[in-house]
Parts: C-alpha cells; sequence; structure tokens
C-alpha cells in the first residue's frame, strides 16, 4: 500500500494530510513516512533471515537522525562515508558493532573515531589508506579490522555519474591488484583481514551485473583462502534500484535480487552485508512545495515553484524523472496541460521537468515529487541564499519537525566581514 495517497481529495501521509504540513511548516519541505521506512526495511531484511547477514543502511542516501533512529530501532545497521555519518549513526543509537565505513579519503582523524567507536569493518579502497590505518590504529593498541574493496571492473548500466564498478572509477582495488593488497595486509601489525567488499553503482536495474560481480567475488574469496586468508565477511554494497514511476525499466523487487544473491553466494561461507540507500528511503519521503506563479508565455507552460535545484539536485545532477502530483486530485472532467515546471534559482538547469503532462495548477497550489527520500534533503543545500530545505517525519497522525527551517540570520550568523573592512 501506497503511505502518500489521496483521501477525501487530498494527499495523505499516513494520516496527516499535506495541506495542514504547508500550512503549519511552510513549503518547501520533505515528508517521510515512518511506516513506509519500516516497511521498506522489512521487506529487505526478510529476505536474509535465514542467512547470517547484516543490513547496514547507506546513511549518505538520508542521513537525518530521526530516519536514523527509526531504523536503528528495528535493528539496522549504518554504512557510513564520513566522520560526521558515522556521528550521526552512533548519536541514533546504531551501536559501532553494526557500522561500516567506507569511502576512498578517510582520514586519520576519522579512522581513530571509528576505532574508538569499535565498528565493524573498514572497507578500505587504497594502499596508501591501508597504510595509514595501520598507523592510526598502532598509535592507539588496536587491530582494525578491514575488507578490500574491490573494483570487478564490472558496468551496472546505471547513470554514469552512479557507476562506481568499472576500473576507471576513482572507487576500490583495481582487480588485478587484489591479492597482492591482501597478501600486504597481513604482514602490517595493526590490520585484521576479515572481509571483500564491492559496490558497483547506483539505481541498478537488473540482476546480472550483481550475479556476475558476486561470481567474481566468489572465485576470490577461493583464492584469498588458498592463500590463507580468513575471510568471513562478503559485503555486496548497495545499488538496487527502484521505480520511479516513468516508463523506464522497473528494476527487480528486494525478494528477487535475495533470491538470487542467496544462490549465487550458497556454498561460501560467509556473512553477507548489504549496504542499500535508495531502497530502504527512495520512496518513503516527497518533496512537498507550491506553486509560486503559472507563466504562460505563448510557447511553453511554466509552472515556477517555490521548490528549486538547491532543494532536489537529483533532475539537475542525473536528468532525474520524479513523478509530481497536485496535492488535491484534480476534479472529475479536466484537461492536462504541459508543463515545464522549475524553481526559483537563476540557473536555466533549476528545471524539475519539461513538457510534463499535469492537471491545471495555478498559484498557490501544492504539488508533491514522489520518491524524493533518498538523495534529496541529503543533497540539499543553501544556493541562492535558500535555507536549508526542511524534513517533517510522520507517524500515524502525528508529525513531527526532524530539521528546522534556518533563517536569513542563522546562516549570517556562520558568515564574517574580516577587520580590515569594518
Ligand atoms: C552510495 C553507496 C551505497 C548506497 O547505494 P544505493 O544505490 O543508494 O543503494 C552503498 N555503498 C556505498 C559504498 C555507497 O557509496
Amino acid at each position: 500500500m501506497r503511505h502518500f495517497d489521496f483521501r477525501n481529495g487530498e494527499m495523505y501521509a499516513e494520516d496527516v494530510a499535506l495541506s495542514k504540513i504547508a500550512a503549519e511548516v511552510g513549503t518547501p519541505v520533505y515528508v517521510y513516512s515512518t511506516a513506509t521506512f519500516e516497511r521498506h526495511y522489512k521487506v529487505f531484511s526478510e529476505v536474509f533471515s535465514d542467512v547470517q547477514a547484516l543490513v547496514a543502511y547507506s546513511v549518505k542516501a538520508n542521513s537525518n537522525i530521526a530516519v536514523l533512529a527509526t531504523l536503528a530501532k528495528m535493528g539496522c545497521g549504518a554504512d557510513v562515508v564520513s566522520g560526521g555519518e558515522l556521528i550521526r549513526a552512533l548519536s541514533a543509537g546504531i551501536p559501532g558493532s553494526k557500522i561500516v565505513f567506507s569511502g576512498v579519503g578517510k582520514t586519520q582523524n576519522e579512522m581513530k573515531l571509528a576505532l574508538d567507536a569499535g565498528i565493524r569493518i573498514f572497507n578500505v579502497e587504497s594502499l596508501p589508506e591501508l597504510h595509514a590505518l595501520n598507523d592510526t590504529a598502532g598509535s592507539l593498541g588496536k587491530k582494525a579490522p578491514i575488507a578490500f574493496r574491490v573494483n570487478p571492473d564490472i558496468s551496472a548500466g546505471g547513470h554514469e555519474k552512479i557507476s562506481t564498478g568499472k576500473a576507471e572509477n576513482k572507487f576500490g582495488i583495481a582487480w588485478d591488484k587484489a591479492e597482492e593488497a591482501y597478501a600486504l595486509a597481513a604482514s602490517l601489525d595493526h590490520i585484521d583481514v576479515k572481509g571483500v567488499d564491492v559496490h558497483i553503482g547506483s539505481q541498478i536495474d537488473s540482476l546480472d551485473p550483481f550475479r556476475r560481480t558476486i561470481e567474481k567475488i566468489g572465485d576470490l574469496i577461493g583464492r584469498l583462502r588458498k592463500s590463507g586468508h580468513n575471510i568471513q565477511s562478503f559485503d555486496i554494497g548497495g545499488g538496487l534500484g527502484i521505480p520511479y514511476g516513468n516508463n523506464e525499466k522497473i528494476p527487480p523487487h528486494p525478494s528477487e535480487y535475495g533470491a538470487m544473491v542467496k544462490e549465487a553466494t550458497r556454498g561460501l561461507d560467509v556473512e553477507l552485508i548489504f549496504e542499500p540507500g535508495r531502497m530502504v528511503s527512495g520512496n518513503s519521503g516527497v518533496l512537498l512545495s507550491k506553486v509560486i506563479y503559472a507563466k504562460e508565455t505563448g510557447t511553453r507552460n511554466f509552472l515556477i515553484i517555490d521548490a528549486a535545484m538547491n532543494d532536489l539536485i537529483r533532475p539537475a545532477l542525473y536528468d532525474a524523472f520524479h513523478d509530481i502530483e497536485p496535492v488535491k486530485a484534480p476534479g472529475a472532467d479536466f484537461e492536462e496541460k504541459l508543463y515545464d515546471v522549475v524553481g526559483p534559482v537563476c540557473e536555466t538547469g533549476d528545471t524539475f521537468t519539461k513538457g510534463r503532462s499535469l492537471p491545471p495548477m495555478s498559484a498557490d497550489d501544492l504539488l508533491v515529487f514522489h520518491t524524493a527520500g533518498a538523495y534529496g534533503a541529503a543533497q540539499a543545500s543553501q544556493y541562492n541564499t535558500r535555507p536549508l530545505v526542511p524534513e517533517v517525519m510522520v507517524n500515524g497522525d502525528v508529525y513531527e519537525v526532524i530539521r528546522e527551517r534556518p533563517s536569513i540570520e542563522d546562516i549570517l550568523k556562520t558568515e564574517r566581514i574580516p577587520d580590515w573592512l569594518t
């Protein structure tokens, strides 16, 4: 069932009318559904309930601490890519033992933070990083548990800006250097080799690249064990796509993905780790916005809305499609119009969609962008001095503001005019 749906002619998030949130919090605003987060986590984790597995939600997809706390309560772990995300996960109640640390540029300060928190594993992406981690762990008198993120040189087929598993990408240890890297790691005093890690991309709409990756890594695990490495875990990363409502291919359901993964890893005798981001948070949120002006130029119909590319950058960054719907259900007989939906930011790229067929809308009408719970608020900025977009979490018939909209004074407070100018 959909937790963002029409009721008495207007759209609700669970049991709360979006018009009520718009009136009380203002727009633009992200609105999340607790029930949807819970359902998506459950759908994914239950597939793997009969094997040894850790689901480590990819924090970067939606990093609000209320989201993390909602998932923590159900037993979810976290995949973090910075010290900041690590502190978020810990403060939301995710224990260090369920946190994995990914990313190509971990600093020694971040490593120290993670070692102090007793995280599950570091996904190491280069030899310089391995040496830095060995030094940091040594200075603390500890051993750092690691997996190498290996680059399997497999094309995942998604948008080039979110493809990570090809040899030319910056991620991971090159495929033909992996065994040397493990040999080096095993020789270091403060490194404990525990696993293998991959992450091949995002919004992947077919099982095939995942299957080929698992087969390749399965062979590697066999070779590593023959060389004496004690490989206990296999982190398959994230990347499973979700439907955005356009006519593109519908990605496999988590149950199909799960069946394939279990089949392909049977007999490997490893703990599986997963890092789903979009799959958990994407459909759990909408961006709620209001029409400022309907501007008709003779050739185009523009809906100029109060959300912009700084609030939701996916269309500008990846040509991403978001389903758009008015919050008030259109009457029985209306004629759809072709709209360009744009924001107020002074960039031509601040265009959410062109020539989209929508019910007629006018100033002050509310609309939503569906499937905005992942890579939405987390990528928002204050470009054009537009206050960082707030976030609201709905739970049944109640809601709370989980990130406030800063005032312009809040924004200016962090800036200074240097002494020599005053
Ligand atoms: C972004 C990322 C993920 C999550 O990807 P999704 O497509 O949102 O599932 C998982 N692991 C790593 C290392 C990432 O960088």
